[in-house]
């Protein structure tokens, strides 16, 4: 058996919904949310598989999807790309398992900065990259020249960045762009950049795509999620957008992966995007709102949560709320005996460090997240 995956447990993701479901806890762990689809684009859905929209999608995706994803970062993030650069993938994760598969040869030194996602260490270590870390820390989780600079070498072949980040709910600022691009120029680095989050930021901020950024459009794979964009997390229809060359070879590895992605969703998709600003603003709105609710409710109950400049995610650190428990043990008992499931967030770090911070998923309804945050006054209970 290949041992990095035999050394590897069940996805904190899964392990944290079963347990919810076993203990029927409220579940804030698994990054989800329990409102917000536009119903018009599961008509689409449902429309496509009535008539017929059932079998293979060519390879790289449907030819509408791919112009419809072109054409939403054209004009919504002024990328120069066309449909040829667009393949589509069964999910963000598929697309970063392509992506990590076809850009990292074997020995190849690999930037990463923990939290990191949970699949990408895997991913890159199966791959032959050896991990260069730039830990990020609470409460501000800031990148900085000295971590980067002590992170890239000659040896570096690529950059894994994330942005917004999951689970910081960090939108990393202007400067801190410039300075991972700066580093993957000097370097002739190439840079897989995991924007899923990219329409889920708050309090007026703006998406910058890494690609946009001097010398980064021609090194760098944007993966993207629709998913995320309209509240249908189950369907797993991603994207990798990438220069010609780098687009090609994506596709040769996500040819043996998922080959393709179901049609019928595809064409859901390739609608919903043709959607105006309204709908991108009440959907932020509506998130930043929950945000806001799930905010002001942790504090009536005593917990100090970091800010969240973007993504669903609200951290809560256990110390300053006067928890006297590492995340680990707040979470395993939070589930089991408080009927609330949250995501510790030392599970993200890639050596075992407890830490006080835990992630709570504020995209719920309003008795939603009241449930949560009762089951949450009782774990604080338990440990003070
Ligand atoms: N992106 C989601 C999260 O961070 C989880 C994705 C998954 O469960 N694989 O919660």
């Amino acid at each position: 058996m290949n041992p990095i995956f035999a050394a590897q447990g069940t996805s904190i993701f899964a392990r944290m919904s079963e347990l919810a479901a076993r203990h029927r806890a409220v579940n804030l762990g698994q990054g989800f949310p329990d409102f917000g689809w536009p119903e018009d684009v599961l008509e689409r859905a449902a429309e496509a598989v009535r008539n017929g929209s059932n079998q293979y999608a060519p390879m790289r995706g449907l030819p509408e999807l791919r112009e419809g994803i072109a054409a939403h970062y054209r004009t919504r993030q002024g990328l120069e790309i066309d449909a040829d650069q667009v393949t589509v993938t069964s999910g963000a994760t598929e697309a970063i398992a392509a992506a990590l598969m076809a850009l990292i040869t074997p020995g190849d030194e690999v930037v990463l900065f923990p939290p990191l996602y949970d699949a990408y260490l895997p991913l890159v270590l199966r791959a032959g990259g050896i991990p260069r870390f730039v830990r990020l820390a609470p409460p501000d989780w800031r990148i900085t020249e000295e971590v980067l600079a002590a992170a890239f070498s000659d040896l570096t072949g690529l950059v894994v960045f994330n942005n917004p980040h999951n689970p910081a709910s960090r939108v990393f600022d202007e400067a801190e762009l410039a300075l991972v691009a700066e580093h993957c120029v000097r370097h002739d680095v190439l840079a897989l950049s995991d924007e899923v989050w990219e329409h889920i930021v708050f309090d007026g901020r703006r998406h910058i795509p890494l690609a946009s950024l001097p010398g980064m459009a021609e090194r760098t794979i944007k993966i993207g999620s629709a998913g995320k964009i309209f509240s249908l997390t189950g369907w797993k229809v991603g994207w990798a957008v990438a220069p010609p060359p780098l687009a090609a070879i994506f596709a040769a590895a996500h040819q043996f992966i998922a080959f393709c992605t179901p049609p019928n969703l595809q064409q859901a998709v390739a609608f919903g995007l043709g959607k105006e600003d309204d709908y991108y603003d009440s959907m932020r709105s509506g998130f930043a709102a929950a945000r806001d609710s799930m905010a002001s409710g942790l504090k009536e109950r005593g917990f100090v949560a970091l800010p969240a400049e973007g993504t669903y995610f609200v951290l809560i650190d256990l110390a300053a709320s006067g928890v006297s428990a590492g995340d680990v043990e707040f979470c395993e008992r939070a589930v089991r005996e408080c009927g609330i499931a949250a995501i510790p967030v030392s599970v993200f770090y890639p050596s075992e460090s407890a830490t006080n911070v835990v992630r709570l998923c504020f995209a719920k309804r309003p008795e939603t997240l009241a449930a949560g945050l009762d089951g949450l006054a009782k774990a604080r209970a338990l440990f003070r």
